[in-house]
């Protein structure tokens, strides 16, 4: 396959894989359908288990020549209830029902364990504790040292092992867990490309996990799922390489009305920072069991676009779903036709910082917008300069070319730059002829269109990005 070209959504699209997509025939087929990164949930396997499917990622991509980067997302501390009966129990409103740090095996109607020891210290008199998703609402009213007596406010059928969220409680749990850092452990190992920290709350916890991987390379992504991200969200966003909106969790810890203003601020923020940014969870929740969108999750994805992600991402849906391929097929259209109809309005960036590479990137797009160049080209060898003319959504093709495959699956995230190969490191004048060729071959440029290339010179010395050249696309 063909580095994808023609008429390509510039917004990235992440796929997360499960048992219904793990498989390698199921993996070629949506890189096929047009996913851009694969996500692993930490969450439903130890490390070791994702060993082979990591191999597969790499071996499909290979073979389709594509750079496929794999974000690692680690579980985090997300709490759960103990074991119930395989049919679940049925919670009736105004039941009354007890989580246990005790040790009672399987569960009934009447109590269930948690292996979450503080929930009595963090649990208070009145407040809610939400269960399976939120689905099912409970108010405290008694608190010992080892049980938490509720009443059910909204009733419906439990099963095992079911997430527990308490909106509003100040959790003594710390952000990694034991399992979290052996995975950590784990990827700084393995060939991941970025890793995903769940329920994050301070930057002090993006701070961990680099210490625990031990690079600084790895892009390490935030997700934004607590009300306590919200409150730090620029000291985390600086901290971080970007953010993950975990609306899932965020529409249960916080009122899930405030969730669609969460997610604009989000993006806003992250423009203005130049950070990266991807929208999660639900996007087309019904494709789960039907081949087709709802008419609001078409309207979801496209506002996603529409408002600035770099990425749109597919979790049951690709994980679990019936129709795993029609998804990503479906977010590729709505993608495409969001971008066309859009209204180019540049985000707000902060470019109040005096960095050589926001300044070229802004630079060069408008240079870009005035000559009608046919692409906008950065030679720049971290992909920081990419990522920065990428946050200015140009709305035109951006070819990052690099010789280290780690870079060019990490362009891959990135909304519109296509990640481009060199055989090796070749100065600027080679950089440009294989582009033109690259153009050429693809029907992207004829001779004589303008390209803006970004560059760090001297090129591959670590140099700050700090020169803009336009060019003419030159024949063979
Ligand atoms: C979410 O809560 O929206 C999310 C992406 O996290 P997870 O899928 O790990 O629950």
């Amino acid at each position: 396959m063909q580095t994808k070209l023609h008429n390509y959504n510039h917004t990235k699209i992440i796929a997360t894989l499960g048992p219904a997509s793990e498989s390698s025939e199921m993996i070629q087929k949506l890189i096929r359908a047009g996913a851009d990164c694969f996500r692993l949930n930490f969450s439903h396997k130890n490390a070791e288990e994702f060993e082979p499917v990591i191999q597969r990622i790499r071996g499909i991509s290979k073979s389709e020549d594509s750079y496929i980067p794999i974000i690692a997302d680690i579980q985090g501390p997300k709490l759960r209830i103990g074991r119930l009966p395989v049919e679940g129990v049925i919670l009736k409103d105004n039941d009354t029902f007890t989580i246990t740090a005790r040790d009672i095996g399987v569960g009934n109607a009447q109590e269930v364990e948690t292996s979450y020891k503080n929930l009595s210290k963090d649990a208070v008199i009145g407040g809610r504790i939400l269960l399976s998703d939120g689905t099912i609402e409970l108010s405290v009213e008694k608190i010992s040292d080892t049980d938490i007596s509720c009443r059910v406010l909204i009733g419906g059928t439990l099963f095992s092992n079911k997430g527990m969220n308490l909106p509003g409680a100040k959790l003594s749990i710390d952000t990694l867990t034991e399992k979290d850092i052996k995975d950590l452990k784990f990827i700084a190992k393995s060939d991941i490309d970025m890793i995903a920290v769940s329920f994050v709350r301070s930057a002090e916890d993006i701070k961990r996990v680099r210490e625990i991987i031990g690079n600084t390379r790895t892009p390490v992504i935030a997700k934004l799922e607590r009300p306590e991200a919200l409150e730090n969200l620029d000291e985390i966003l600086e901290q971080a390489d970007g953010a993950l909106i975990a609306r899932g969790d965020l529409g249960v810890e916080t009122p899930f009305e405030t969730v669609p203003y969460m997610q604009k601020q989000i993006l806003e923020r992250s423009a203005a920072m130049g950070k990266w940014v991807t929208v999660a969870t639900q996007m087309l929740l019904s494709m789960v069991r039907h081949n087709r969108p709802s008419r609001a999750e078409v309207s979801d994805v496209s506002n996603a676009v529409i408002d600035g992600a770099d990425a749109i991402m597919l979790s049951e849906e690709t994980a679990i779903g019936s129709y795993p391929v029609s998804a990503v097929e479906a977010m590729v259209k709505i993608a495409k036709e969001a971008e066309k109809n859009m209204q180019n309005i540049p985000p707000n960036i902060d470019a109040k910082k005096a960095v050589f590479s926001v300044s070229a990137a802004g630079a060069a797009v408008s240079a870009a917008e005035r000559l009608g160049a046919k692409a906008i080209m950065p030679l720049a060898g971290s992909g920081l300069t990419a990522l920065h003319i990428s946050k200015w959504r140009p709305g035109r093709l951006i070819l990052a070319l690099s010789a280290n495959e780690s870079t060019l699956r990490r362009l891959n995230v990135l909304r519109g730059v296509i990640p481009v190969y060199l055989e090796k490191h070749m100065d600027m004048e080679n950089q440009i002829k294989i582009a033109d060729q690259f153009l050429l071959e693809r029907n992207c440029a004829i001779k004589g269109d303008t390209v803006v290339i970004v560059a760090a010179v001297p090129l591959g010395k670590g140099a700050e990005t700090n020169t803009i050249r336009f060019h003419r696309v030159k024949g063979a």
